[in-house]
């Protein structure tokens, strides 16, 4: 079996087909690990797209402050402008698909999906010894998170935890390819669809063959600007905007 794994996609409808059409064929299942909508400027036709698509999913908490869930005074200003301009634009029943996600840890198929963490859905894991409980804990080798929108993640074998540095950039490969070792817990992160934060603007995800033992970690490129231009229209915050250029 063959996922797609998706994450922090942020109501990027431009960032979604181009990573779509690139893995097309290429995989059996998809999963996805939230924020689904927040930041960008096509929330319901993003909800439509993952509704009709997505097996496994794990809520944000973007997600979740939409829905009504959670504390909007956890988020920035900013955020938090994108988060009342969202719920204002939600067509019924893709606001009772928000609110209906689940929390995460979530098991799926031999993997476990979390937001943010194994124990904490909104905590952020950059570090590895942020990362060790999630490694420890969960029940499968393999576990997706996201969050962070920074694509790549942590090993853990024999005591040893190490970063899985992927080093991705502008312009650089379309994937990079991670073998899975035996007896070794992985923390993988696909990278967003909608906001990349790790210095490559491209839309980031993965594509995991657990038969085989292999996670390929995809960035493809998209018509940034066309997503601005929405966004402009629609008169959300322009740092938000701004940031998409630079995927930081
Ligand atoms: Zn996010």
């Amino acid at each position: 079996m063959r996922f797609l794994v998706i994450s922090d996609l942020h109501a990027n409808a431009t960032g979604l087909a181009a990573a779509l059409a690139a893995a097309e064929g290429r995989w059996e299942q998809a999963i996805c690990l939230g924020d689904v909508v927040g930041y960008g400027p096509d929330p319901n036709e993003v909800i439509d797209r993952v509704r009709g698509m997505v097996k496994f999913i794990v809520r944000g908490n973007h997600d979740k402050a939409v829905s009504g869930l959670g504390d909007p005074e956890d988020l920035n200003p900013i955020a938090r402008a994108a988060v009342e301009w969202t719920r204002s634009q939600l067509r019924p029943e893709n606001l009772r698909y928000l609110v209906g996600l689940r929390a995460g840890p979530l098991e799926a198929d031999g993997l476990t999906l979390v937001h943010g963490a194994f124990h904490d859905e909104d905590e952020y894991i950059y570090a590895p010894a942020q990362a060790l409980s999630s490694l420890l804990d969960a029940p499968h080798d393999v576990t997706f998170f996201g969050h962070t929108h920074f694509q790549g993640g942590f090993s853990y074998r024999d005591s040893r935890l190490e970063m899985i540095h992927l080093q991705p950039r502008p312009g650089g490969p379309s994937f990079a390819a991670l073998r899975l070792e035996p007896d070794t817990r992985y923390l993988l992160n696909p990278g967003s669809i909608g906001q990349p934060r790790d210095g490559d603007p491209r839309a980031g995800f993965a594509i995991a063959d657990l038969d085989h033992g292999v996670v390929e970690f995809w960035r493809v490129p998209y018509d940034i600007k066309a997503v601005q231009e929405r966004m402009k229209n629609a008169g959300l915050p322009e740092p938000l905007a701004l940031r998409l250029t630079f995927g930081h």
